[in-house]
């Protein structure tokens, strides 16, 4: 099994869902240690890249499908969050080429890419209580589980699970990155909203590869059918 532009398109709209669906939790994180708009800034991104899916070409790769999201976040998606999850997609989408189906080398590939694409932006480091708490063990994962030959479902969620986790572990912690880090002391035992949103994001990769994700579909890109 490998992973084609039905599952980059069903993963980008599972992301819609589960930001909308946790659009006041992620709100609410945020208001705790920062200014409080990281579900309204992750909600408007995502619906605005569901409304442009039927803009992809029939013939769309899961590059094209990372390719607008990542413009889509970068134009639409103001705060810390909307360049930094947009440099993500941007990298994951030229991590992966042209290739029609991802394996799960091309899944690790595509995760590295957009962590190393966030460091790139953001300069965090591993404990700045920031989105790469969660994105760096996602990616150790997920090399793990492909090392041990695992398939691309089983790799992603290997990735989810350990960005849960890491989300998680951000609750100690001081920031040193972004509004957080304004607070010292005051941080800890609040959780970062972007590594928690990060989390949702993975999980829903992982969920839509399983089979049991949000508006899952045959392996053929259906963009031009989908409503
Ligand atoms: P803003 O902080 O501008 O209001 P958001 O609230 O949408 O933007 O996003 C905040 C999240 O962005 C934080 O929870 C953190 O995970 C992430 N973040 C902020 N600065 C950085 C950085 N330099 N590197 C990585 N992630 C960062
Ligand atoms: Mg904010």
């Amino acid at each position: 099994m490998t992973l084609g532009t039905s599952w980059a398109i069903d993963w980008t709209r599972a992301c819609a869902a589960v930001i909308a669906e946790h659009r006041v939790e992620l709100i609410t994180l945020d208001r705790d240690i920062g200014d409080g708009d990281h579900g309204e800034n992750m909600d408007r991104g995502f619906s605005a890249v569901v409304g442009k899916l039927d803009d992809l070409a029939s013939d769309a790769t899961p590059s094209d499908v990372l390719k607008l999201v990542a413009t889509t976040l970068i134009s639409t998606v103001g705060g810390a969050s909307g360049p930094l999850f947009g440099t993500a997609f941007l990298k994951a989408s030229v991590a992966i080429g042209s290739e029609p189906q991802l394996d799960s080398a091309a899944v690790v590939a595509l995760l590295r890419a957009a962590r190393d694409g966030i460091v790139l932006r953001g300069k965090a480091e591993t404990g700045d209580k920031t989105m790469i708490d969660a994105w760096t063990p996602a990616v150790d994962a997920a090399a793990d589980a492909q090392a041990a030959g695992e398939d691309e479902a089983a790799v992603l969620a290997a990735a989810a699970t350990a960005a849960e986790r890491g989300a998680e572990a951000t609750e100690p912690l001081i920031a040193r990155k972004g509004r957080a880090s304004y607070l010292g002391e005051r941080a800890i035992g609040h959780r970062d909203p972007g590594a928690q949103s990060t989390a949702l994001l993975l999980r829903a990769a992982a969920s839509v590869a399983a089979g049991n994700g949000e508006a899952h579909s045959s392996d053929a890109n259906t963009s031009g059918t989908e409503s």
